[in-house]
This record gives C-alpha cells, structure tokens and sequence, in this order.
C-alpha cells in the first residue's frame, strides 16, 4: 500500500504495552504516568485479526515493542499468532533485554527472528541512573540469553545524549564489538521539541523513505511518531483506521505533543 506521497508501507511497529519494569529518564515522565486500564488495551485477538489485514495490504515486516513487551502476559503467544499470518515475513521485537533469561526461548520457538535491545552504558551506575531502577547484570544476562537462543542478529539500540563520541557510547560498542554484536547510536529526542535524529546503523530518521505505522496498546494507529495525528482502530474499522493512516501520514514529522516513547514505542 502506498500513502499519499507515493511511500511504499510493509512495516507496522505494535506495542503491546505502556507498562515497563524500568523508568528510563528519557522515556518516562518524572512525574510518572497514568496506566491505560486494562479494558483499553487490545486483546491479542485484536492485534492479531488487525495485523492480518495490515498483512493483506502489503505489511510484511512487525516489530513489537511497548513500554516493555516482555512485561504483557503470555506475549509469546502473541508472537506466534503474528507469526501465522500469511505475508508476515520478519518479526523482530525491541526490548530492556530483563525479561530475555526467562522468555528468549519460547519466543524464538514462537517464530520471533531477532531482538534489539537497549542498552545506553555499560557502566553499573550510570545504568542505574539512567532506568532509574535497573540492573546493568540483567540486561547483560538477557543479551547472553538472546544469542544463546539464536534470536540473531542481537542488535544494541544505545541512546546517546550528544553523540556517538561520548563515554558512556564508545564503551557500549567496545562491549558490543567484542561480543560480535551490531551497535546502532540513537540521538536522545523530545517528542514535543520538533527535533529528531537520524539513527546511526538504522533505518528510521529519513522521512522521505519511512514505510511504518505504529499502534498503541490503546488502539491508536499512528502514521508518524512526530505528530499528533492517529485513528482509532476500534471505532473507525481496520480498513478506515488504515487509509486514514495512509491519507493523514505527514511527508516529514513535526511535533507530538500528546504522546510518550513509552506509549508509542519509538
Ligand atoms: N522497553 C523497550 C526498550 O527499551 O527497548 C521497548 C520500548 S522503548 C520506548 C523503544 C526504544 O525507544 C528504546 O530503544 C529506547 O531507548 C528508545 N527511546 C525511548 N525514549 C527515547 C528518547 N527520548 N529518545 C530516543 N530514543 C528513545
Ligand atoms: Fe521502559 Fe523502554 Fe522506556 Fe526504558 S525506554 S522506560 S525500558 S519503555
């Protein structure tokens, strides 16, 4: 399916949860966040039944993420359902890498391919610091985790405050060249400042040759991460909430000011 400026459309990024066992500073407001109930969020049968008609229109690729995917019940039961649709052909998922010792298994067993996960330092206090809550030994586990079940490539996602050049990034990719493992450098952004960064080693930040739709765990497609704009899948339909996504996708992202990274997925 092409949107209106003649961009081709075959990658849909879901998010199964606005819930997450960390509190990134740049992720999470302060202050804390409100929790969608959990009426609101979508079954995995909606997800499912959605996803198989997004398939139908010319989706071929799903990345989930959250909040922290790992953290909904069961998910790898929800991969395997994406994983039987006809047309899904890649199916990778974006992670904090916790959860990975206990799921990394059952979830390339379900048909997940690959994992990114995140990971800004290596050092154990600036890791703590910087999730508020977390455990640089955990996340380190869950990447052992992902390799030892094959979810490959494991790729490192490390937000970077300045650039690639600081301390905390070059010593995640010395760790990450010396376990063979691809490091892509994400600028730290602002959803409501208007700017945002190209991601080293990845595809998103090119306006001109973005081909996603990202849905909230709310049911809310959203044609671009750097603007208001969404349709309601449940009200609208599947079919509507797509070509209104298709209709309404801005040629290059401006400002979000309503959403979150934690409730959209980056
Ligand atoms: N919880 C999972 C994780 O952290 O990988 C998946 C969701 S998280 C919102 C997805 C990605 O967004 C992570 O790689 C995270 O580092 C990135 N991210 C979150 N807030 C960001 C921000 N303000 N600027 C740039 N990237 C951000
Ligand atoms: Fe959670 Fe991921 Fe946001 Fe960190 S970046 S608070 S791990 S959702």
């Amino acid at each position: 399916m092409l949107d209106r400026y003649n961009r081709e459309i075959t990658y849909l990024r879901i998010s199964v949860t606005d819930r997450c066992n960390l509190r990134c500073v740049y992720c999470m407001p302060e202050d804390g966040i409100e929790l969608l109930e959990h009426a609101d969020i979508l079954s995995y049968d909606e997800i499912t039944a959605f996803t198989r008609v997004a398939a139908a229109r010319g989706v071929r690729k799903v990345k989930f993420t959250g909040g922290e995917p790992l953290v909904r019940r069961g998910v790898s039961r929800l991969v395997s359902m994406i994983a039987s649709i006809e047309g899904i052909t890649d199916i990778s998922m974006t992670t904090n890498g916790i959860l990975l010792p206990e799921y990394a298994g059952e979830l390339k067993e379900a048909g997940l391919q690959r994992v990114n996960i995140s990971l800004d330092t290596v050092n154990p206090s600036r890791y703590r610091e910087l999730t508020r809550i977390g455990e640089l030994e955990d996340v380190l586990k869950g990447i052992d985790a992902a390799i030892d079940a094959g979810l490959a490539p494991v790729k490192i996602n490390c937000v970077v405050r300045q650039s690639s050049g600081e301390r905390d990034a070059r010593e995640v990719s010395s760790y990450g060249t010396g376990r063979g493992l691809e490091v892509r450098f994400i600028q730290e952004m602002t959803l409501s400042s208007g700017s945002y960064g190209i991601v080293h080693g990845g595809s998103g930040g090119d306006c001109s040759r973005c081909n996603r739709l990202r849905l909230t765990s709310d049911g809310k497609l959203k044609p671009c991460l750097f603007s208001d704009v969404e349709a309601d899948i449940i009200d609208l339909g599947y079919n509507r909430a797509i070509d209104f996504a298709l209709e309404h996708k801005p040629l290059c992202g401006t400002i979000n000011e309503k959403g979150y990274f934690y409730n959209i997925g980056g």
